[in-house]
């Protein structure tokens, strides 16, 4: 009798969540009688609590939902997070972001993207272009947990050095700096050469944007890319003569040119060449990142011009930016058809193919959304990211995979990140919802269900845990809503 009324007290402080101060970091940290969905690509599965020590997970364990009441032994923490009913996830990782505290010359607060991304529980961010010095000293505050942020990856542009030789100055340059990687855009055979043979030698990863020019994946599989970005490159390699079929008239310096007929390429790639490149990414071990969600614009202007969370959660100086403006990178849609729309509904169309073959040969997708360009707001279009890849055909335990393991071997971080498993850093995920059902309970403004007539309101992630530092996602996204109003206030 005196036993079981014990083991009942037990049961009853068990659950009990402790006050969890967001942004601090706890020795112990125990995450109670959650369903796992662990990164890996398999099922959900729970009861399970997790034990973080010092930000690292240092146990998971299979919990009998019964178990307490029959005498089961429950680790205990500093601080309990009640997980019953939520799913845990590994944090997001953003494979291609770009840190950014100003757009268009003007400046727009660090902290809003930054508590935006922990608002969508991204906790590792690979940015591939941005003002590197200062990042540099992001990335060490982030690592210090000065500041509330995702940790940072960072791989600078890399320009465009006029020979090999300042090419190979360039990477031991960039190598000093102790970046993580390099960034190609726009680069000639012999430079990128010289180039990656350096920076393999220095062991610094490499992801390319290929555009429209001279490289091709072809190039990336010779030389050794570490992941394409986007898609450009990829149906260019599959030309059957060599050249795209551009009007005369085309101009590559023009913005408006260079993305409405980028929307033709995939139609002009030969299909049978196309899979010759994709085995050729496989075999050289080219992982790619396509970044779907930050064109979508090209699909469909209006949905992307009127996304839902534009109403509190955009910032004035990047409404201004998103403005066409020839001034302003890929703000080009001063004038956009149905006819442009249609043929980028074609391109995806191809392009979504092409990224299954991809996976069903074995090659390795990433996830990325380069936002703060095209109506893409930062991690929101993470989220919507992973709605695309669904799009293109993945179960959605395969896109939280893309999105978590698979990034962090992008990263070359596979033993540490990406999983959420004993001896892993404790980067996790609290969602209120089932994100293998539905990927839209991860949008920070959650999701309204109705019931009896009524709107009900859920969804969204609760807790980002990143290096074992919980932070309260409503409260980052209640800081950036504050940010915004404050901004559109001083402005009028
Ligand atoms: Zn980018």
């Amino acid at each position: 009798m005196l036993r079981s009324f014990i083991l009942l007290l037990t049961a009853a402080a068990l659950f009990a969540q402790t006050n969890v101060e967001s942004g601090k970091k706890y020795p112990r940290i125990v995450i109670r009688g959650a369903t796992v969905v662990d990164g890996s690509g398999t099922p959900g599965s729970g009861p399970k609590d997790i034990v973080i020590e010092n930000g690292v997970i240092a146990d998971v364990v299979p919990v009998d939902a019964m178990g307490a009441g029959r005498g089961g032994r429950r680790p205990a923490g500093d601080i309990v997070i009640d997980a019953r009913g939520k799913y845990v996830l590994p944090g997001l990782i953003d494979a291609h972001a770009h840190v950014q505290d100003e757009r268009g010359g003007i400046p727009q607060p660090l902290d809003y993207e930054l508590k935006i991304w922990l608002a969508c529980g991204i906790t590792t961010v690979r940015d591939v272009g941005s003002d590197t010095r200062k990042t540099l000293e992001l990335r060490r505050k982030a690592a210090d947990g000065e500041v509330a942020s995702p940790r940072i990856f960072i791989y600078p542009m890399f320009g465009e050095p006029k020979t090999p030789e300042l090419a190979r100055a360039r990477v031991r340059e960039l190598q000093a700096l102790t970046v993580d990687g390099i960034k190609f855009t726009g680069i000639k055979r012999d430079i990128m050469e010289a180039a990656e043979d350096e920076a393999h030698k220095v062991g610094l990863r490499i992801a390319h944007h290929v555009g429209v020019e001279e490289t091709t994946a072809w190039d990336d599989i010779k030389f050794g890319t570490t992941s394409i970005e986007h898609w450009y490159g990829i149906p260019d390699a599959a030309l059957d003569d060599g050249v795209q079929h551009f009007p005369s008239t085309y101009n590559y310096q023009n913005e408006g040119d260079r993305f409405r007929y980028g929307g033709h390429l995939f139609r002009e790639a030969n299909p049978e060449t196309l899979l010759k490149v994709l085995d050729g990414m496989i075999k050289a071990h080219v992982a790619w990142v396509p970044t779907m969600s930050i064109y979508e614009a090209n699909r469909d202007l209006q949905r992307s011009k009127t996304a839902p969370w534009f109403k509190d959660y955009l910032h004035p100086v990047l409404e201004k930016y998103f403005e066409p403006n020839v001034a302003n990178h890929a703000s080009y849609f001063d004038h956009w058809t149905s006819t442009d729309e249609a043929y980028w509904k074609e391109n995806y169309r191809i392009w979504m193919a092409a990224l299954r073959e991809f996976d069903k040969r074995g090659g390795l997708i990433g996830v990325g959304d380069d936002a703060g360009f095209l109506y893409s707001l930062y991690g929101f279009e993470l989220i919507r990211e992973l709605e695309m890849q669904q799009e293109a055909g993945f179960p959605t335990l395969k896109v939280i995979q893309h999105a978590t393991s698979n990034n962090a071997r992008i990263l070359g971080q596979e033993k540490k990140l990406g999983l959420v498993r004993a001896g892993y850093t404790a980067d996790i995920i609290v969602v209120n919802g089932n994100p293998v059902e539905d990927l839209k309970v991860l949008y920070p403004t959650g999701i309204e269900t109705w019931i009896d007539g009524k709107p009900v309101h859920g969804g969204a992630v609760e807790w980002t845990i990143k290096d074992g530092i919980p932070y309260y996602a409503p409260a980052m996204l209640r800081d950036v809503k504050d940010m915004v109003a404050k901004a559109r206030a001083e402005k009028k």
